[in-house]
């Protein structure tokens, strides 16, 4: 029988070829296939959604492996087909709406479990004027309903409880727009509300009551302010989706940064040169480290924190943004898997090789000892989206949009924050070659 989950690998190839020439380039056969409403037969090694989880008390079996920020079209389809269920946007992230909606037309909705979000700080937020922003939310994605919209990373405690959202949210189940209601948090704008961390938010949001999904941060590197916030979803059946599960700096690209700068005769900071020394330290730890464990790529690394993440039962969903066919493979291919003997030892090595160019999302601890007000935390995840994540061009206007002051700001400081951090991250060059990026790029 025909595993309406499954894609074969020769379906995932050929979407990935019509994702990257277009349908038109493809034979006709090819294009009368791809056309075609029944998928065709399974192949044995084809990756697939292996796992299903209850997501809290929406009782939803979601699949394991969620999708997050799309970069393509194709690829996006692809998870679909391979049993990819949960599906997280936002008002906020450009375009996405209408990729979705292009891509779950002509599929069961009710297979599809689809959570939108609505920043409350910006735009009408006034009862009415949240439900017209989700209507057109539903109306981009050409969908009648979502199955959660959640409470965009409210800056304040008191959007935990905003009236308007909840009245809103009251309004749009009763006409049967949204299933339930959700909060997405990450980390604290500290600049703006230093009280709002993640922990915190979240914790209040489940002691409201009225939040049934929680999307938040956790990883190998940084789990305790999940862990009990993970508490709290238990006791309260609230549903739980991850992102920015992968800490996976991309060194190699700090690494030929530095290089880059010396290459080019740049006069370098002497804050900045002593900044760099410590990262070579840091190198030739993290050069010892793929060697002993083989490792070329980061693939290894990215994978066995996914397995991580996934293996605390108290995880329904993970949300993995792929950028490529390969990418979203190697994705599916971790629903159902578990975390193992090998992978355990990789990520202590990881922890103890690299960990500390980590700088931990919703973190902002050193960020009181800056005279200049520099939001570190905040330019450092500005800082992945650029490198690790390919979102150049939204990191950079990011960047240039932050209030205040910027990591240049860094270059003629003694360093408070690097003293401040109890993680030890070198942070002081990580934000100067941030900066670098942000601006010049
Ligand atoms: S540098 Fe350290 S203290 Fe500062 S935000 Fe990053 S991890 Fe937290
Ligand atoms: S290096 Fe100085 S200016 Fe830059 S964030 Fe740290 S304390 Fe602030």
């Amino acid at each position: 029988m025909k595993d309406k989950h499954h894609v074969g690998r020769r379906e995932f190839l050929r979407s990935s070829t019509l994702g990257l020439a277009g349908l038109a380039a493809a034979p006709a056969a090819l294009r009368a296939r791809q056309a075609a409403p029944a998928p065709a037969a399974p192949e044995a090694d084809a990756p697939r959604v292996k796992g299903f989880r209850t997501l809290g008390r929406t009782g939803f079996n979601v699949s394991d492996i969620g999708t997050g920020s799309v970069y393509d079209q194709g690829v996006f389809k692809a998870m679909l087909d391979a049993g990819v269920n949960y599906i997280d946007t936002a008002e906020g992230y450009p375009g996405h709406h209408r990729i979705v909606g292009a891509a779950i037309k002509g599929r069961d909705r009710k297979s599809l479990f689809i959570t939108s979000k609505m920043a409350l700080d910006e735009g009408d937020t006034t009862r009415e004027g949240l439900v017209k922003r989700a209507r057109k939310c539903l109306e981009d994605m050409g969908t009648e309903y979502v199955d959660c919209m959640m409470n965009h990373m409210p800056e304040k405690p008191e959007l935990i409880k905003h009236e308007g959202f909840h009245q809103a949210m009251a309004d749009l189940k009763a006409e049967g727009r949204v299933r339930f209601v959700g909060v997405a948090h990450h980390g604290s704008f500290w600049y703006r509300a230093p009280e709002t961390s993640m922990e915190s938010m979240l914790l209040a949001a489940a002691e409201d009551g009225r939040y049934d999904v929680f999307l938040l941060a956790y990883n190998f590197l940084q789990m305790d302010g999940a862990l009990r916030v993970f508490e709290a979803c238990r006791e309260k059946k609230i549903g739980t989706a991850l992102m920015k599960t992968k800490p996976i700096v991309t060194f190699n690209a700090m690494k030929t940064r530095v290089e880059n700068l010396e290459k080019e005769g740049k006069e370098i900071n002497p804050l900045f040169r002593e900044g760099v020394e410590r990262y070579r330290k840091l190198a030739d730890r993290m050069d010892a480290f793929v060697a002993e464990y083989r490792l070329d790529d980061a693939d290894a690394i990215r994978e066995a924190s996914v397995r991580f993440v996934l293996d605390n039962p108290d995880v329904n969903t993970v949300c993995c943004s792929a950028r490529t066919f390969d990418e979203a493979e190697k994705y599916i291919a971790l629903s159902g898997a578990r975390f193992n003997d090998w992978d355990r030892a990789k990520l202590a090595a990881y922890r103890e090789s690299c960990g500390r160019f980590y700088c931990r999302h919703a973190c902002g601890l050193c960020e009181p000892s800056c005279p200049a007000g520099v939001p570190v935390n905040t330019i450092m995840r500005y800082n992945h989206y650029f490198a690790a994540q390919g979102r150049e061009k939204e990191a950079m206007s990011l960047y240039a949009a932050i209030p205040g002051a910027r990591a240049d700001a860094c270059s003629s400081c003694s360093g408070h924050c690097e003293r401040a951090c109890p993680h030890g991250v070198p942070i002081q060059g990580l934000l100067l070659a941030a900066h670098d990026a942000l601006l010049l790029a």
